[in-house]
């Protein structure tokens, strides 16, 4: 790809859009366009040089405007959050559909050369999800359909979109299943955070306040994999131009499996704290176990995503730590 080219990025209020656009950015591509529906105040990270627009993608003349003269389209709108969200807010979850389908459309339409979209492991059958000791989840296993209600049965639909745009249309497109994505910059506070971010600021919280105790969603028993960002971005460049993987969905997780009880014990560790804890049965947890089978990438790109996850949730701990003593001075901080 020609660093003139020009790059548009969906979603780039958000976490792993904002830092796939600094990613390109360092790269030293010269053109992107960054989009979100966000006003620009609450965009979660801004790269110096790169155009932003506050755009609705639920509208199509939106991404027209969004996708012209696009050589490369990258699509991490979505409306989300971790399970709290996702289990509460099904319509919201399947409006996304009108995101990618207007998108791919208008990529198409402007001549893009590649489209990618952020398909997420909750696409994958929830029946093979329901023990802690979880196989880990092979691509194969999205079908026979069953998959999250809502938010899952949105991502696979969108997939699907991508498969007939490439098969009937000619459009190169490129889809990654994320698992569980965290690190600086992600939400962390206010509904929509994931485990590992809620789990920090709680720590966070929990010694601030002096309360010595936590809550735990669920049993802490749940089992999951998490992928550290700076693997995410790195995964996403790889998939989008890799020609093997043309229309087809991909893995891109860490198959380092934890339970939420481990994953607390990190971060109390990280903060240097033991804390009581109380369990919370009637909180959204999730299927019981969840992680991503590696196979597939490590065959094909030579590569996974290998971040320990105590390297990446001592970072992401130390940021929500400095964010939560931003935001207590009365300063901006994200979410
Ligand atoms: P995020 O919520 O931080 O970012 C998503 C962004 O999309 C937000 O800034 C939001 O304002 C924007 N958006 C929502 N509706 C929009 C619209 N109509 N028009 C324009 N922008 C809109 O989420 P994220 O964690 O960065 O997730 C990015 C993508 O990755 C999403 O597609 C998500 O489903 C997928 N994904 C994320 C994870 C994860 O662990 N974070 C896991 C699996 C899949």
């Amino acid at each position: 790809m020609d660093k003139n080219d020009l790059i548009v990025v969906a979603g780039a209020g958000g976490f792993i859009a904002g830092a796939l656009v600094r990613y390109f950015h360092d790269k030293g591509f010269t053109r992107i366009r960054a989009v979100d529906k966000k006003p620009l105040r609450e965009w979660y990270q801004r790269t110096p040089g790169v155009e932003c627009l506050s755009l609705d993608l639920s509208d199509a003349d939106n991404c027209r405007r969004a996708a012209e003269g696009a050589a490369e389209v990258y699509n991490l709108a979505a409306d989300m959050g971790g399970m709290g969200f996702i289990e509460r807010h099904r319509v919201d979850c399947l409006r996304s559909v009108l995101i990618n389908t207007h998108l791919i459309e208008a990529a198409w339409r402007a001549g893009a050369e590649r489209y990618f979209y952020s398909s997420s492991a909750c696409a994958y059958n929830t029946d093979l999800q329901k023990d802690p000791k979880v196989r880990a989840l092979k691509e194969s296993d999205a079908y026979p359909a069953m998959a999250e209600r809502g938010y899952g049965w949105e991502k696979l639909i969108s997939e699907m979109f991508c498969q007939e745009y490439t098969a009937e249309r000619g459009l190169p497109t490129f889809i990654a299943r994320f698992h569980n994505v965290y690190g600086p910059f992600g939400t962390w506070d206010g509904g929509r955070e994931k485990a590992p971010a809620a789990l920090c600021r709680k720590v966070v919280e929990a010694k601030d306040h002096g309360s010595g105790e936590i809550v735990i969603w669920g049993d802490g028993t749940q089992t999951r994999s998490f992928m550290y960002i700076d693997d995410c971005t790195k995964g996403i460049d790889r998939i989008m131009h890799c020609e093997k993987l043309v229309a087809t969905p991909i893995n891109l997780g860490s198959s380092e499996l934890v339970s939420i009880n481990d994953l607390a014990t990190l971060a109390e560790n990280i903060g240097g704290v033991k804390l009581h804890r109380r369990y919370d049965p009637t909180a959204p947890k999730g299927v019981a176990g969840r992680n991503s089978d590696n196979t597939m990438i490590q065959e094909i790109l030579g590569w996974q995503p290998d971040t320990p996850l105590k390297h990446g949730l001592e970072k992401t701990y130390h940021w929500i730590e400095s964010q939560y003593r931003d935001r207590k001075a009365g300063k901006v901080t994200v979410s």
